[in-house]
């Protein structure tokens, strides 16, 4: 073998590995030139990869140099089979001198083998579970030093790990190819249906159709929010000129720097000095010397600064993601977030969030919960997203700030041009880009109005919500940030019913402590000045995920581990939240809401830990609220099912409609295909909100309905109806809704719930409360 020390053969092959990895298109190509590389740096005649199959029992030759050709893909062993079996099943290294003497030696025709006469096998590993083997022979009999061992055994690290991200990538494409599939589909059944129901010539060719996430009319320039750079985007330039690169790199160093001290600036104002403090050491990781020495080396070895900085950010991620330590995992978020800001930069890409020049229309893929924080609001118009997710951030903020939202506008970011004009109508959900003149005219009549609408609702702001005949119906909030604080209160918000504490967690690099959640909830608590505030504990999952808590991947997140679920089996963090929660119960009127409740064993268990908390902050001597009313949320066919027994254990209930209609209607929230199912005058549904409210009613209990359904004036009428006194929904919709109530009679609207409940067909419980709400005006 070439004359070099085993340990740097280790290195420069792991190094040429990962650039090999770049260079190869599948796991198969890589395994491929794994194996070449591999039998080339270690003078062997024969490299081999074996993976374990999905049965867990055969090992399948997946690539080799050395064996023929045709026993690639064919030649399979069961576990403890052969040398390489045996290597597998006692996941352990394998090392011999003429194999065809042992014991375990087993021929295959295919390969070739006889002219062997050493062999070498390291078990590659999943964690802790054994995935494949590589195995290198000679034709010299050759003992393997420690260090050739040693060396192997480095590959075979980096080659389990790169087989694991393969498998793992393989089953993120599946499902994207699935996903566009569907799209495909939808997509043709959208341009029928356009074809099929407009006057033609009506609007340009340029008019793209969304979801409606909050009404409005308005007109402006695109604010195109770019993706930002990935580091998949680059690749290598040769022969660059290194003074220069080094050059771009300082300056794109130095503009990035600059907007991190901005954006932490921004985000203190915003949210909080706390949520600020994740781009501190954004900043740190900016100045650090060890991370710059190292992009500089890859510089001057020839590399231009964009590859140079995938290269060595890429090497960092994935480090910390291979972290023990979770601290150190979540690091991996920063890097990543940092990493793909300098290269934007590099690339001289306006970052979106900081240059809003003017008013306008933000149009982009998503939202993110950093984008979320930082976004200079008040330039936002309105905001049309490619993603559709009813309750994603975008829609979410879209409606807490009264902004006119248009989600699930596929090819968004493919027709509109930044700067370009464009109109959004988010009553009758259509974007239209580069509109005629005739529509613009259109248009600014239809602006018009809805402002003037705008201007009429402020009169209600002040006001009581009463029916026109005097019943009193108390209107609160949902919020989410702090900055929804101020415009809950300008709404006219009675308090809060709904505070969804994870959108903090979620705009965070890491689980805030009880400190930070205090002083949060406090601030939350004295904003609305003796009003009550309902904090809702964690109800990640689903669809909300926290960029540093990985769930387990599931088939189905919604029936999945989330909500209540993962706070009950991470007994600190729901121990801390509840602590501070208690803590902010000093500063004003607060009740606790548990999430996702499906039966008294967790409501039971959730109480528990609220006496522990307690007890924890009696010892601590820490100051407390001893008596909070406690709620959970009816979401759970099962809880409608058992709110006489879950009544007795708490003081409310909040009707969380938004994932009760899903459960019982099995339609998810998010999916366009089955929205015609996810109906919320369903009878069912409706029969399932009688239900509650008579138990609620019966047993003295508070009820507040907190899901979307509260904002819609023909499902409000129904709930009036039921008898339903206090509502929580994004604040912009609470002037409106004060003005409807003006037109509805509670009378009345008992007599219409009274008739849509003996009704069995939904379109005609709609058709009817249509009727109803245009009689009332
Ligand atoms: C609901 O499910 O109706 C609800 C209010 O909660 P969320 O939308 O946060 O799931
Ligand atoms: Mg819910």
């Amino acid at each position: 073998m070439p004359q070099r020390s085993s340990n740097q053969l280790g290195v420069t092959t792991l190094e040429d590995i990962s650039a090999l990895i770049l260079q190869s298109h599948d796991l198969t190509e890589t395994l491929r030139n794994i194996v070449t590389l591999v039998a080339k740096r270690m003078g062997t005649e024969v490299c081999s990869i074996y993976l374990i199959e999905e049965d867990g029992e055969t090992l399948r030759l997946r690539a080799s140099k050395g064996l023929s050709r045709r026993a690639v893909g064919k030649v399979a062993l069961k576990i403890g089979e052969g040398l390489t079996g045996l290597a597998a099943e006692q996941r352990r290294v394998v090392a011999i001198q003429e194999p065809q003497s042992h014991p375990r030696y087993r021929y295959f025709k295919e390969t070739g083998e006889e002219r062997f006469h050493s062999f070498l096998g390291i078990p590659l590993f999943d964690r802790k579970t054994p995935i494949g083997v590589i195995a290198i022979q000679t034709k010299a009999t050759r003992q393997f030093s420690s260090e050739e061992i040693s060396a192997l055994s480095t590959i075979a690290f980096q080659v389990s790990s790169i087989v694991v991200n393969a498998r793992l990538l393989d089953s993120i494409r599946l499902k994207e190819e699935e996903t566009s599939r569907f799209a495909r589909e939808l997509e043709q059944t959208r341009k029928s249906f356009l074809n099929d129901s407009r006057p033609a010539g009506e609007v340009r060719e340029k008019a793209l159709r969304g979801r409606v996430a909050y009404p409005g009319v308005v007109s402006g320039l695109a604010h195109v929010m770019d993706e930002k750079l990935g580091f998949t985007d680059i690749l290598d330039e040769a022969g660059v000129d290194v003074g220069k690169e080094r050059e771009r790199l300082e300056a794109a160093l130095e503009k990035t720097r600059i907007q991190t001290i901005f954006l932490e600036k921004r985000v203190a104002e915003r949210l909080s000095q706390d949520d600020a403090a994740i781009f501190h050491t954004h900043l740190m990781i900016l100045e650090d010397r060890g991370v710059l020495e190292k992009i500089h080396r890859e510089i001057d070895s020839g590399h231009s600064a964009p590859y140079a900085l995938k290269k060595i950010f890429g090497d960092y991620i994935d480090a910390f993601k291979r972290m023990e330590d979770p601290y150190l995992r979540e690091r991996a978020a920063d890097m990543e977030d940092i990493g793909r800001r300098l290269l934007a930069n590099l690339a001289g890409q306006e970052s979106h969030v900081l240059h809003l020049k003017g008013p306008g229309i933000l149009v982009a893929r998503e939202i993110l919960p950093s984008d979320m924080a930082a976004l200079d609001h008040e330039q936002i118009r309105g905001i049309v997203t490619e993603a559709g997710e009813q309750n994603s951030h975008a829609v979410i903020m879209a409606k807490s700030l009264g902004i006119p939202a248009l989600v699930a506008v596929r090819g968004a970011l493919k027709e509109v041009v930044p700067d370009e004009n464009l109109i959004l109508d988010a009553n009758s959900g259509y974007l239209y880009v580069a509109p005629t003149q005739r529509v613009i005219e259109e248009y600014h009549r239809l602006e018009e109005d809805c402002s003037r609408e705008q201007h009429k609702l402020e009169e209600f702001r002040e006001q009581q919500g009463r029916t026109s005949d005097g019943i009193r119906v108390v209107l609160r909030a949902n919020i989410g940030l702090i900055s929804d604080i101020d415009v809950a209160l300008r709404n006219g918000a009675n308090g809060v019913g709904l505070y969804r504490t994870e959108f903090p967690y979620m705009t965070r690099a890491s689980f805030p402590d009880r400190d930070e959640q205090y002083h949060l909830y406090r601030r939350v608590v004295e904003g609305f000045g003796g009003q009550p505030v309902t904090i809702r504990t964690l109800d990640i999952g689903g669809d909300k995920a926290l960029p540093y808590f990985s769930p387990p991947r599931e088939e189905n997140p919604f029936m999945g581990w989330r909500s209540v679920r993962v706070s009950l089996d991470n007994r600190d963090i729901f121990r801390t939240q509840i602590e501070a929660i208690l803590m902010a119960g000093q500063h004003g009127p607060v009740k606790m809401l548990f999430p996702m409740i499906s039966s008294l064993e967790e409501i039971r268990a959730c109480k528990a830990v609220i006496a522990e908390a307690r007890a924890n902050l009696r010892r601590e001597g820490v100051g407390f609220a001893e008596e909070i009313p406690l709620g959970v949320m009816i979401e759970v066919p099962a809880a409608v099912m058992l709110a006489p027994q879950l009544a007795l254990e708490v003081d409310f209930f909040a009707l969380g409609t938004n994932d009760l209609i899903q459960y019982m209607l099995a339609a998810d929230r998010n999916n366009p295909l089955v929205n015609k199912y996810y109906d919320p005058l369903h009878p069912a549904v409706l029969g399932a909100l009688r239900q509650v409210t008579r138990v609620a009613k019966k047993l003295e209990k508070g009820l507040c309905l907190c899901g979307e359904m509260g904002s819609d004036p023909i499902t409000f009428l129904a709930l009036v109806g039921m008898g339903i006194r206090e509502f929580s929904m994004p604040s912009p919709f609470i002037p409106r809704t004060k003005a409807l109530l003006k037109t509805i009679s509670a009378r009345e609207a008992r007599r219409a719930s009274k008739e849509i409940l003996a009704m069995a067909d939904s379109q005609q419980i709609r058709a009817y409360l249509q009727r109803e709400l245009k009689k009332s005006g």
